[in-house]
């Protein structure tokens, strides 16, 4: 029955904007602090105390809005958006209302049938994070003995970056949230770690009789911390509101929790109607006014973002549109990829030697690319070395782990040596010792005369032959059977 349905969904993301300070005051932004360390006059709401901006939430806040293809207002101003909860000390939470500081977005998700599809951006607005609830003995206020707050959110710099509803089922919303979070990240300015709260996303679902343009009730749900989860609910709430809808039910607007232990959603409150925030301008902070010039010098400085990359990458480097999507997900590992790709490595190699073997590395080990002392340089060398012959890829494989756990104090090529790995051994050197001999049969009748000190000058000749790679004690052992015989 699923199947004469379309679900409709729309997501709102707040974003927690890496700042060193909150948005209006000097407080520290940081995750993790001892209860209420973060905090000042301005940010508890005392009276008297007036809010200014911080210049570099307003800077990453265009930042996000200019990567997510937005028109950014010449005009924009801050509200104050009231409700009564203990979370918020001054009883409103600056945000924006009817000026929002950008709109009309855009960004580009792969269907799961892997076509591209854009997904329509509404709104991007600032505001501010509210305090955070502890409720003693359970997760919610209603059935804990007490509560306590903490008010080292309170003030944390905000962008709310609402979606329109364009999404069709739980995995295109994953992946709209996956790569807006990929955004930011490739911008610097937010971290995305659902686990800490930087990245929180509400979902709003309806479903509605396929070919029907009318909506149906929208339910939203809260409470996702994963992609994955944001999946799972999601499909499990347009389940929900199918079955509710063929057995004859109303579905009801409410706000849903996603309870991942039950994998299920289940009612937090019903809304009647729209809320009354009884939303007024901020007297207390003063326009944000941009011009033109401006905006084209934040638009001119942005860094190549995701899906550039992953153009680029298919057509400079003949990587796969699967290949692309991996290598680009993770700009410090993508800066890696090129900067081994620019000493002269073939992509194809570059990319599976780092997807492969070094990933494995930095995941067991919870590394990041930027953290290890592998330099783009050495493995640029060692894939060199490969590509020449020098080193088997095997060689290359028992090598790797010492080049990803210390530094490297000459050229990989003169590790290979020092650590003896190139050699050569078997029928190869010993076609190369017999050809060596052949080819000096003055000195062979000399050492056989006696003069068995030559045995060095053949093994020369040998080791000039083989570039080094030859078996030391075995090419000895070689030359005297062959001599002696
Ligand atoms: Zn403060």
């Amino acid at each position: 029955m699923r199947e004469n349905y379309e679900a409709v969904i729309g997501l709102e993301i707040h974003c927690q904007l890496a700042t060193a300070t909150k948005i209006f005051c000097n407080c520290p932004n940081t995750f993790g602090a001892h209860p209420n360390a973060n905090v000042c006059p301005v940010c508890l709401g005392m009276p008297g105390v007036l809010p200014v901006l911080n210049a570099k939430a307003l800077e990453y806040a265009i930042k996000a809005a200019l990567a997510l293809n937005c028109t950014i207002a010449p005009l924009s101003k801050f509200d104050r958006k009231q409700y009564f909860y203990p979370d918020l000390p001054k009883n409103y939470q600056i945000s924006q209302y009817d000026l929002p500081l950008a709109t009309n977005g855009w960004l580009t998700i792969y269907t799961e049938e892997g076509r591209e599809k854009r997904i329509g951006i509404t709104r991007l607005h600032m505001e501010e994070d509210a305090g955070k609830l502890v409720h003693a003995g359970s997760d919610r206020l209603a059935g804990s003995s007490y509560s306590l707050v903490d008010y080292n959110r309170a003030g944390v710099p905000l962008c709310e970056i609402v979606s329109e509803p364009d999404m069709r089922s739980g995995a295109e919303a994953a992946a709209y949230a996956q790569e807006l979070r990929r955004i930011l990240r490739y911008l610097g300015v937010c971290d995305g770690n659902m686990q800490e709260g930087s990245l929180r996303c509400d979902v709003n679902v309806s479903v509605r009789p396929k070919g029907s343009s009318k909506l149906g009730t929208k339910v939203e749900i809260k409470n996702m911390n994963s992609f994955n989860a944001i999946q799972r609910a999601i499909d499990y709430e347009i389940d929900r509101q199918v079955a509710a809808i063929e057995a004859g039910e109303r579905i009801v607007q409410e706000t849903r929790l996603w309870e991942e232990n039950s994998q299920r959603t289940i009612t937090m409150r019903v809304k009647e109607g729209s809320s009354d925030y009884r939303y007024f301008p901020e007297p207390d902070l003063p326009p944000i006014v941009l011009t033109a010039a401006q905006i084209e010098a934040y638009r001119s400085a942005l860094p190549e973002l995701p899906r550039q990359k992953r153009q680029r990458y298919q057509l400079e480097y003949g990587l796969n549109a699967y290949e692309a999507n991996l290598i680009a997900d993770d700009r410090s590992v993508a800066e890696f990829f090129e900067a081994v790709v620019a000493t002269g490595a073939e992509p194809k190699p570059a990319f599976n030697w780092i997807m492969g073997d070094i990933t494995a590395y930095l995941n067991e080990n919870k590394l990041k690319i930027t953290e290890i002392p592998l330099t783009p340089a050495a493995l640029g060398e060692m894939l060199q070395l490969i590509a020449d012959q020098t080193i088997s890829t095997k060689i290359a494989k028992d090598l790797l782990p010492e080049l990803l756990s210390q530094p490297l104090a000459g050229t990989v090529k003169d590790l290979v040596a020092a650590k003896g790995l190139k050699v050569m051994t078997g029928a190869e050197l010993e076609a190369i010792v017999t050809e060596v001999i052949n080819s000096h049969p003055k000195e062979v009748e000399q050492y056989r005369a006696g003069k068995t000190k030559l045995l060095g000058f053949f093994v020369g000749q040998v080791m000039k032959r083989t570039q080094g790679k030859a078996e030391p004690q075995t090419t000895n052992d070689l030359i005297k059977a062959k001599l002696e015989n």
